[in-house]
């Protein structure tokens, strides 16, 4: 930097002047972009080239001024000196924070202790000849950095400009690279990428819909598909063989943190398949995204665990396998005994975790209030101290038998910790599968590079809803039973399994789908035996009933959740971060203020009064 400095002015020189005549915003002028801010190296010593973007940061250091310009690919280290381009120098003096500017000028390698090699273009920095001012800008709401502590709030309600922070404009193009990836495998294989409507007809996939009212036929609802499930089967029916589609479903749902009421799904069908094609052809395409995008190698072929054997050993369907701390059933024991809430339990179960003597009073009170979250009563529990004793309220009520019974089937140790829930088996299940998974992460058992991807298989076909007091399917009701079941759903609900798979990576359910029923009488007896009567079947599905009676071959598929699969390739905390435009918890937009009320002609057209005048909530988040 030597020889350019001039040394005498002081860094703080300009600022008492505001330079606002320098603010006039000028036309790209036949300037093209030759580069873009994460391109240049010293490969690129001494050529001209122009640059286009943001001004990340100006700083005046010793009569030069340095900007770093920002796209969304990188940054470049930009200079503006008085002697070699007085007049854009001095012009550079108005440059502020956002600013989008052109700048054109010479590639040199930085000074001698000034690269940075942890930025690609960090041996280098641009000498500009000439710049343009392309658009000024107010100051941002907050700094557009990747470290940001401004609120989730106020970041979707700019955010725009929260997509300029590099770290999340790389989610979008990571993104980008896994759709293309996606469509590159699945035409390779003859998949066609067809559209469906979205303004349709309720797709039953457990949520509620939401209703788009008819101004044509007045009274009238269109639901938003909560999937393209029905459409992909006809499809199959129409003989198209091979569908796929990377599309937005819609469910209205109360929201948790990794939910949204829209969100996109890598949506497929195909003809002729058995449950082995279906899954050899999405493992082919998680494992060739996986590649294509982050460079990692997925087993070949994905391990596999029925239904039982997930809620068994992990007390979930989509079971973290990064790490063990198996449940295990130990009801046997104890059946019989002296200890009544062991003994009179449906379900008992226990989770031995090795060095979990640690664990202090309070960390296991705390604990204690977490399984209540399940459903849990409490939390039984008992330490293996290093001397082998057993520390624990409850074991004075156990006899010798049900202890070395216990010591034997948990390989109990010293250093150990057991849990136990003796509940409802679902209680007992989601307490203790949660409590696991907590359990991983206090002990530093989940490794954070891992990637653990498993099929689990076997679903029950149906499942008893408590609530509305009936079966209902716990896929979707084109789910085909397992072979030799269909006949014998409507009279034992509960044994039936489905050939259904789910796809789970790290626990978190990313695919699932099925081989679907393609005979009208299959269809008509699964209705029946979710109570659907024959009217209502006809009235809801009566048309998808109509084209399985014209040739329907046997057909299958999968849906993939392409936001959840992009949060794991990414490492994002949360699904609003692959996301351009999320929605907050309350299902609104802070940015465009969606949903909003409309105009009470729009309202006439649509033949609708509203019964109470919608209160104003502006304050929503
Ligand atoms: N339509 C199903 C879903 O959205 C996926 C499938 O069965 O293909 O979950």
């Amino acid at each position: 930097m030597t020889e350019q400095t001039t040394g005498d002015l002081p860094a703080t020189q300009g600022e008492e002047r505001d330079y606002d005549e320098y603010r006039v915003i000028e036309d790209l002028g036949g300037w093209k972009r030759s580069h873009t801010c994460n391109a240049l190296t010293a490969a690129d010593l001494d050529s001209t080239v122009t640059l286009m973007g943001w001004v990340q940061f100006r700083r005046d250091h010793g009569g030069l001024i340095f900007i770093d310009l920002r796209d969304r690919e990188g940054l470049t280290q930009c200079v503006f000196s008085p002697e070699l381009a007085p007049a854009a120098h001095e012009r550079a003096h108005a440059i502020r924070s956002e600013y989008v500017v052109a700048i054109r000028g010479v590639v040199r390698r930085r000074p001698e202790g000034m690269a940075n090699p942890s930025m690609p273009t960090g041996e280098v920095e641009v000498y500009a000849t000439e710049w343009k001012l392309l658009n000024t800008s107010d100051t941002p709401p907050f700094p557009i950095e990747d470290r940001v502590d401004a609120a989730e709030m106020l970041r979707l309600k700019y955010r725009y400009l929260d997509l300029r922070r590099p770290r999340l404009a790389k989610n979008f193009i990571l993104r980008n690279r896994a759709a293309q990836s996606v469509r590159r495998y699945l035409d390779g294989l003859g998949f066609l990428e067809i559209e469906t409507p979205v303004l349709t007809k309720s797709t039953p996939e457990g949520a509620r819909d939401f209703l788009v009212p008819s101004r044509m036929s007045q009274g009238m609802f269109y639901a938003l598909p909560q999937s393209p499930q029905i459409f992909k089967q006809l499809l199959m029916v129409s003989g198209l063989d091979r569908y796929f589609q990377i599309v937005k479903c819609f469910r209205d749902e109360d929201l948790r943190a990794d939910r949204q009421p829209e969100f996109t799904q890598i949506d497929i069908e195909m003809s002729f398949p058995d449950e082995e094609q279906v899954m050899d052809m999405a493992e082919g395409l998680i494992r060739t995204l996986f590649k294509e995008t982050i460079g990692v190698e997925l087993p070949s072929p994905f391990p596999r665990m029925t239904y039982r054997q997930a809620m068994g050993e992990y007390g979930s369907d989509k079971p973290d396998v990064r790490f063990g701390l198996p449940l295990q059933d130990v009801k046997d024991i104890f059946a019989g005994g002296g200890f009544k809430v062991f003994a009179s339990a449906p379900c008992l179960k226990a989770v031995r975790v090795p060095g979990g003597l640690e664990l202090s009073r309070k960390e296991i009170d705390d604990l204690t209030e977490f399984v209540k979250i399940y459903g849990a009563q409490g939390l039984a529990w008992i330490k293996v101290k290093e001397d082998g004793e057993w520390q624990s309220p409850i074991v004075k009520f156990f006899s010798e038998d049900e202890k070395k019974g216990l010591a034997e089937r948990l390989g109990m140790a010293n250093g150990d910790i057991v849990f136990f829930q003796a509940a409802k088996e679902d209680v007992a299940n989601a307490a203790l599968g949660n409590l696991r998974l907590k359990l991983g992460e206090r002990f530093g058992l989940i490794d954070d590079s891992a990637y653990a991807p498993l099929w689990v298989t076997d679903f029950p076909l149906l499942e008893y809803d408590p609530e509305d007091k009936r079966w209902v399917a716990k896929h979707h009701p084109f789910t085909s039973p397992q072979p030799g079941q269909l006949e014998e759903i409507a009279f034992k609900p509960g044994e039936a399994l489905a050939r259904a798979y789910d796809m789970v990576l790290n626990g978190n359910e990313i695919g699932g789908g099925s081989i679907r029923i393609h005979t009208p009488a299959g269809q008509k007896a699964m209705f029946k035996a979710l109570g659907i009567s024959d009217d209502e079947a006809e009235e809801k599905f009566g048309f998808l009933i109509e084209a399985l009676k014209y040739g329907a071959p046997p057909h299958g598929g999968i849906a993939f959740g392409l936001d959840r699969i992009v949060m794991l390739l990414t490492g994002a905390k949360s699904i609003r971060d692959v996301i351009a435009f999320p929605k907050t918890q309350k299902a609104t937009c802070l940015m465009t203020e969606a949903p909003n009320v409309v105009a009470r002609k729009q309202l006439r057209e649509l033949g609708i009064q509203l019964r109470e005048k919608p209160e104003d909530k502006k304050e929503d988040a």
